[in-house]
């Protein structure tokens, strides 16, 4: 498992399951002649897209960024269709640390689609499903977390009921942000979904911003290059006009939940690349 230390926070990447999604639909307007070459793509023209929660501990609490994608809530249809050749292993990561889903102190969902929210819960008999991380406060925008519970006709796809309706007393929201330890930030910027955050860490000189699905993959640095799956691309863009900003004069870290390849990277304050974090891979079968 990689591992980041940023200031007093350590991050570790643990496996929360893959999926392959169509790379015109994770580049939006972007042509192919110009992503392609910022990402591999299979003979379906889709890329790979880790699920990966980042378990983050600072001051002697564990946090987890989002939850993976589960083990028991996608029918065989959907594991086709979303190309998932692996569900999630969050548990045994856990555990290879010395850990348990009981020692997670608090979880930073920065949305709530099921790519991100199915670990949360999980299924204990036919149609009854169970919280998986009971100890933890779960935080969410105020926005995304009155979304889940009222989709409208596109985001109905995205929000599951099985991954909510367990965790209802465990959610604290905020409007526009939180500091859940010192120097610890979720944010809310909305584009990707509604309310979608993002996470920022500040510890004297160092800095890592979590940007989430606004930029997915080290791929995505381009702030005009959003998804086709954004509810509000221009707000994604102005998002990602001021957070890549804001981290290149701080010479921050950006970390991946979705990206196959690089799990972090580090710009300076021309936007160049100046250190990496790469992902061991592996094949699934
Ligand atoms: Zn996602």
């Amino acid at each position: 498992m990689e591992k980041l230390q940023v200031g007093r926070a350590s991050l570790t990447w643990l496996k929360g399951g893959v999926s392959h999604l169509d790379g015109g639909a994770m580049f939006g307007v972007v042509p192919k002649a110009l992503w392609q070459k910022k990402y591999p793509h299979n003979d379906k023209n889709q890329i790979e897209l880790r699920a990966d929660p980042i378990l983050l501990q600072v001051d002697g609490k564990n946090f987890l960024i989002d939850s993976g994608i589960g083990n028991d809530k996608l029918e065989d249809k959907q594991l086709r269709n979303f190309g998932v050749l692996e569900q999630s292993k969050l548990e045994a990561s856990l555990e290879s640390l010395g850990l348990s889903v009981h020692d997670i102190d608090a979880i930073l969902m920065t949305h709530l689609h099921y790519d991100h929210a199915c670990g949360l819960t999980k299924k204990v008999a036919e149609d009854t499903y169970e919280s998986v991380f009971k100890n933890a406060t779960i935080y969410t925008s105020e926005v995304e977390w009155h979304e889940m519970r009222n989709p409208n006709i596109r985001s109905v796809n995205s929000y599951w009921e099985m991954n909510w309706k367990p965790i209802v007393d465990q959610v604290e929201t905020y409007e526009k942000e939180i500091e859940v330890v010192e120097g610890l930030k979720m944010i809310h910027t909305s584009g990707h979904s509604d309310g979608h955050s993002i996470i920022l860490f500040e510890d004297g000189e160092e800095t890592f911003i979590h940007m989430a699905d606004i930029m997915p993959t080290h791929a995505h640095q381009n702030k005009l290059w959003v998804l086709a799956y954004d509810d509000y691309p221009i707000r994604s863009v102005h998002a990602k006009e001021k957070w890549m900003e804001f981290g290149y004069q701080k010479k921050a870290w950006y970390t991946f939940y979705h990206d196959a390849y690089l799990r972090a990277v580090k710009f300076n304050e021309s936007g160049e690349k100046t250190d990496e974090v790469k992902r061991e891979r592996y094949e699934y079968n």
